[in-house]
């Protein structure tokens, strides 16, 4: 059996990083910056005030009970037309451009006015409330680099520095089909004897949209070698990569091997990693393959360890793995030596968080893998996590609905 980290290894080689794209903000959450972003300018690029209050001299408001004058009234999106001196003060509001003579700002609550005059009530040292440019960001730095995964607040700071079209890496198109005379689809209302609904493609289409790459859904394909080697040869010809579920076991003749060990570049090999031992991978007419197993748990399980490290990559991605972390056991967990096992878990509110077995071990056991919150990892060479010892969580999605305290 191979190594979990050997077989991503050899796929991340594999796989090549797609062109460049710009794309308008508002489609470029999830998507990875293909180059480093530069500041045009400096943010916050005037001198303005963080607080509503009083633009002043700092030497006229040192010590308390300083009496000003109030000259004028500034707006955010407004800039002052006089300039304060000594003695005065100009009424500003948050995000106001600072007037020329002032460079402190006495907070409205440390402040009382009474027609044109202003008492001050604290003393506030030179500096404070004022907002200096590039307090942000600095003109000319690098804001953020290249291999970056857009967030909200990535896409807030674009926007702040007028790049509203930033380049990144393009969508990987993946070919996506289930193979197996058992499978109808989700919307059949009647099972037939011996008949099961195909979960693994609306399982993955969504999987697949979350690693930031679109779906070519090639449907269902019978265990028929001749559907099986136009529905590949399409595959190849239109998608980035092509993903596969079902007919790769390692025991029984299965269609799918068949055809595919045909094919120049398509291997199939044990992983050390439970579940979804049997994996393909290759290369088929120039296009990364992903034979995934049948078992929907192990398609999941495959996808996170796999697919979706090598489709960050072939976007430009700089971080491909999930984050892991470290819990602590909340029952004893066994496992095979010989595998890396990922146990779908929950975790409680604890810090460090105490993992739970949820929803069994059978790699049918889809709904199981719902109510998980992560992955118990257990890594080759370990037989058992005693109840109350640390062991290392991979955090496959976040956790959700945390109860008010
Ligand atoms: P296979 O590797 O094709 O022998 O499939 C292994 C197991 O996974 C069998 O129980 C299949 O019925 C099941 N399976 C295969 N494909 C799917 C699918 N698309 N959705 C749900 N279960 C599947
Ligand atoms: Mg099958």
């Amino acid at each position: 059996m191979r190594p979990v980290e050997e077989v991503r290894s050899l796929i991340l080689t594999t796989v090549r990083r797609l062109e460049a794209e710009n794309v308008p903000l508002a489609s470029a959450v999830g998507r990875v910056l293909a180059q480093d972003v530069v500041a045009p300018h400096d943010v916050p690029s005037f001198p303005n005030s963080a607080m509503d209050g009083y633009a002043v001299r700092g030497s006229d408001v040192d010590v308390a009970g300083a009496t000003l004058e109030v000259i004028e009234e500034v707006a955010a999106g407004q800039v002052a037309a006089r300039r304060v001196g000594s003695g005065q003060a100009i009424k500003i509001m948050t995000g106001a451009a600072m007037p020329d003579g002032a460079d402190t700002v006495v907070r409205v609550e440390d402040t009382t006015q009474t027609g044109e005059k202003v008492e001050i009530a604290v003393a506030t040292p030179t500096g404070t409330s004022v907002r200096s440019p590039g307090g942000d960001v600095q003109s000319g730095s690098v804001v953020f680099t290249g291999g970056t995964r857009l967030t909200a607040a990535h896409i807030g700071t674009l926007a702040t520095l007028g790049l509203a079209q930033p380049l990144v890496g393009r969508r990987p198109r993946v070919a996506l089909m289930s193979t197996g005379d058992e499978l109808v689809a989700p919307e059949s209302e009647e099972l037939m004897p011996g008949m099961i609904r195909d979960s693994n493609r609306p399982m993955l289409n969504v999987a697949v949209s979350e690693a930031g790459a679109d779906v070519l859904d090639m449907g269902t394909v019978p265990d028929d070698a001749d559907s099986l080697r136009a529905a590949l040869g399409e595959a190849a010809a239109e998608g980035d990569s092509i993903v596969t579920t079902g007919g790769v076991s390692m025991g029984e003749f299965d269609v799918t091997k068949a055809v595919l060990i045909e094919e120049a570049g398509v291997e199939f090999f044990p992983v050390a990693m439970k579940p979804g031992k049997p994996q393909g991978f290759g290369v088929i007419g120039g296009t990364p393959f992903f034979g995934l197993p049948g078992n929907p748990v192990s398609v999941f399980v495959s996808f996170e360890q796999f697919v979706r490290p090598a489709l960050l990559a072939m976007q430009g991605a700089n971080r491909l793995l999930r984050p892991r972390m470290q819990a602590v056991a909340g029952e004893t967990f066994e496992s095979d030596p010989a595998k890396e096992e990922f146990i779908r878990v929950t975790l409680d509110e604890s810090l460090p968080p105490v993992v739970r077995q949820v929803g069994g071990r059978g790699s049918h056991v889809l709904s199981g893998l719902a109510g998980a919150d992560a992955f118990g990892v257990v890594p080759v060479g370990i037989a058992r996590i005693e109840e109350g010892s640390e062991m290392i969580v991979e955090m496959f999605k976040a956790v959700e609905s945390r109860p008010i305290p």
